[in-house]
């Protein structure tokens, strides 16, 4: 077989401190995995590095520590075996070569010693088998057992043994498939992917956690419909996100028929993909219309109707962050706030009143910009007139907060009066009347009536006191 050299993917200084151990410790050591197959990619260097070494990776990771002029800190994974150093700005992990057996209940392998093809034979795709060798004899030398240069030129997807046992031995793999499809903009080669088809129930064995992870990465991805597309047709979507399933498909009565929620979902996202890096406003785009499902009515009058369907949908929101163990936090809140707000600039651009913007921005506080966002990545129309009415309405939307942000200030509303001005005026201990007057100057700077400035205000407050039968304090 012709020897095929990559020297210009080993050129970094560490890989010659990695050859050097190796040749003290008599061993042999590989580069292998994504930094091989980003480089071949031109994806760039990547800042993570696997070494794997027929030995101990633990050993070498030390040994090269000792040779670095910093003398990094070497962190020990005992109980993989592995180990982990950081140089430069880059993670080096070492790991000795192993082989792998499986039992049907866990995704974790029993592992013993094994040898370089051994290793390779565990990974879990042709181009994640590559291997660069960093021994003296031969550095710089390629590795490629399974074809895997072949597969990155030919963008394909492609496990090194049977697909079938691939995958049902570790489950996670499936997803990383479909990942690095939507990621790399590849192809997942058809008995492959017929294989996550029929593995699908097996994804029930892996922790939620992991699932995130990768659906996150698709969601980074800039096409992320590739990633969504294929976890519907392969059966893993409706195991993960229930949901967005319940949003396939068009019903028709009496000659009405409503959109296919779950494919213009798919193109909001690619939509919002091309606007924003954001992953929690991406998450918001793919959960925007999940309210969409549980509301549907068809009226004889109306035709279809989905109402409260945002509302009903940030509530799931909730139940579906919970369910797959994703953060409940302020990021959780953005995405049930986007998903509340959806259809609030729609409304607005038919008529822009500057109380119904002012209200807007009230609402949306910070994210405003964020909202208008997700509303434009929202028009799925197909008919061009429609679109640039669309567009441009949602244009003067954004005009119209800019004005009235400068003028009003209400982005970040702060009450002009306080609780304890209230009860100093008025000669009060705590009671319903304060919230009520304060709720009123609110209303009043929101529709307009008063501008958001305290002397306007506290007039208010006088006047409002009056008519709850309060007297002033003299
Ligand atoms: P990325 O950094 O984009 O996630 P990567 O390929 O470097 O890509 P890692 O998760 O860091 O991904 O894994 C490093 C290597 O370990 C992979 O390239 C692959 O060879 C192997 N690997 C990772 N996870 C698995 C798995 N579940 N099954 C088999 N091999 C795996």
């Amino acid at each position: 077989m012709q020897q095929h050299y990559l020297k210009e993917a080993v050129t970094l200084e560490i890989f010659e401190y990695i050859c050097k151990a190796t040749e003290e410790l008599q061993l042999e050591s590989y580069v292998i995995g994504g930094f091989v197959r980003d480089f071949i990619l031109e994806r760039g260097i990547a800042k993570d590095i696997d070494i794997v070494t027929v030995g101990s990776g633990i050993e070498l990771a030390q040994n090269v520590a000792s040779l670095l002029p910093n003398k990094p800190k070497v962190q020990v994974f005992k109980t993989y075996g592995t180990a982990m150093l950081r140089y430069k700005n880059m993670e080096i992990e070492f790991v000795g070569a192993r082989k792998e057996s499986y039992t049907p209940e866990s995704r974790n392998p029993k592992v013993s010693v094994g040898s370089l093809q051994d290793d390779q034979n565990r990974r879990d795709f042709t181009i994640n088998a590559l291997a660069i060798s960093l021994n003296k004899a031969n550095f710089g030398l390629l590795v490629d057992p399974f074809e895997g240069m072949i597969d990155l030129e030919n963008k394909c997807i492609r496990t090194p043994l049977d697909p079938n046992i691939t995958y049902s031995d570790d489950p996670l793999r499936m997803l990383r498939a479909i990942r690095f499809a939507t990621q790399l903009q590849f192809e997942i080669e058809a008995t492959s992917l017929s294989s996550i088809g029929a593995n699908a129930a097996r994804i029930d064995i892996i922790t939620k956690e992991r699932i995130i992870t990768e659906l996150h990465k698709i969601l980074e991805a800039p096409k992320p419909s590739v990633g969504f597309l294929l976890l519907e047709s392969t059966g893993l979507l409706e195991r993960i996100l229930p949901e967005l399933i319940a949003l396939k498909g068009v019903q028709e009565i009496e000659g009405q028929k409503h959109k296919d929620n779950f494919y213009h979902t798919l193109e909001v996202v690619d939509n919002i993909a091309r606007h924003t890096d954001d992953v929690w406003l991406r998450w918001a785009a793919l959960l925007h219309d999940i309210g969409k499902a549980p509301t549907k009515r068809y009226h004889p009058k109306q035709g279809w109707t989905f109402h409260s369907h945002e509302f009903v949908g940030s509530k799931m929101v909730y139940k579906l962050f919970k369910r797959l163990h994703m953060p409940l936090n302020a990021k959780m809140k953005f995405v049930q706030k986007m998903v509340l707000l959806s259809s609030r600039p729609i409304v607005l651009a038919s008529e822009v009143t500057d109380s119904a913007v002012r209200r807007l921005i009230f609402d949306a506080g910070e994210d405003v910009d964020n909202l208008m966002t997700l509303c434009e990545a929202d028009i799925t129309t197909k008919n061009p007139k429609k679109f640039k009415r669309y567009h441009k309405n949602f244009q003067i939307v954004r005009e119209k907060i800019k004005e009235v942000e400068e003028r009003d200030k209400v982005r970040n509303f702060q009450p002009p009066i306080s609780g304890e001005l209230i009860m100093a005026t008025f000669n009060l201990k705590p009671c319903r009347e304060i919230g009520q007057i304060k709720e009123a100057i609110k209303e009043a700077i929101l529709d307009g009536e008063i501008p958001n400035e305290y002397e306007a205000s506290y007039q208010f407050m006088l006047e409002k006191g009056k008519t709850l039968g309060l007297e002033t304090q003299v």
